[in-house]
């Protein structure tokens, strides 16, 4: 029985004020106390500091939007995974579509940061989806396909247990509209069959998240699905009621 994990992803919002009220709100919603369903913010760097002050001791864990698939060195501007495990992060986010359409990351990459990940010791989401075009074009098989293989090719069966995936159609992500459950449901088990083909005890352990426009309002429906194991929320993990409320429908899934 896989449990459900409720990820947010902040992308590049926040403000030092603006999280200390946004994550007391949360506290005072979840509570501060160990949670039977897990609860996680992924912040943008510099907040890493701030976010583990305020969470630490509490059962909302966080984690990083990204990872170096370098472990040191000359790589301007890259985070890596040591960084992001001396400032007690359990997650990192890897392969978000945002990072493929808008800074040129490829599967391989993604597939290389979800190592790199794992070998510091994080546990990386690793986010697949199709664009609303491949959609419509019946390629979405074919692009699951293209972006896991990626990852099974790089690290193999056994490297996914531990790790968790998050299935995103571009097309749902910050536009509003959600997939339908069924349309999550179709994908998350077309991918949690391509994985059973190779080790099903893996395919059976691994989350598979789903991520786009989800909402208080959606997620119930969402997470009675078999094979949808929590949400990857962007927008709103930014309003801690929402949060909170989407967070709620796991625990009660
Ligand atoms: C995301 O960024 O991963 C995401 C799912 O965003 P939103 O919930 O805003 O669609």
């Amino acid at each position: 029985m896989r449990s459900k994990v409720v990820v947010g992803n902040w992308k590049l919002n926040g403000s030092l004020a603006g999280n200390e009220t946004l994550l007391k709100e949360l506290l005072a919603e979840v509570g501060r106390e160990p949670l039977p369903v897990a609860c996680a913010v992924c912040v943008p760097t510099p907040y890493l500091w701030q976010v583990r002050a305020l969470l630490e001791g509490t059962g909302v864990a966080w984690g990083g939007q990204d990872v170096s698939r370098f472990g040191a060195g000359a790589y301007t501007g890259e985070v890596s995974g040591a960084m992001l495990v001396e400032h007690g992060c359990r997650y990192v986010i890897v392969g978000h579509s945002e990072r493929r359409s808008l800074f040129g990351e490829t599967d391989a990459i993604a597939a290389e940061k979800y190592v790199a990940a794992r070998k510091s010791g994080i546990t990386p989401i690793f986010c697949v989806g199709e664009t609303l075009d491949e959609r419509d074009k019946g390629i979405t098989e074919a692009v699951l396909a293209r972006q896991l293989d990626a990852l099974l090719e790089k690290y193999g069966v056994a490297g996914l247990d531990g790790g968790i995936l998050a299935y995103e159609p571009v097309w749902a992500i910050g536009t509003g509209r959600t997939a339908t459950a069924s349309q999550a449901d179709a994908a998350q088990r077309f991918i949690r069959d391509r994985i059973a083909a190779k080790e099903a005890s893996v395919a059976a352990r691994l989350p598979i998240l789903y991520g786009g426009s989800v909402k208080p309002s959606n997620a119930a429906e969402l997470f009675a699905m078999p094979n949808v194991d929590g949400g990857l929320v962007g927008g709103a993990s930014l309003v801690a009621k929402d949060f909170a409320g989407i967070w709620r429908e796991a625990l009660n899934a």
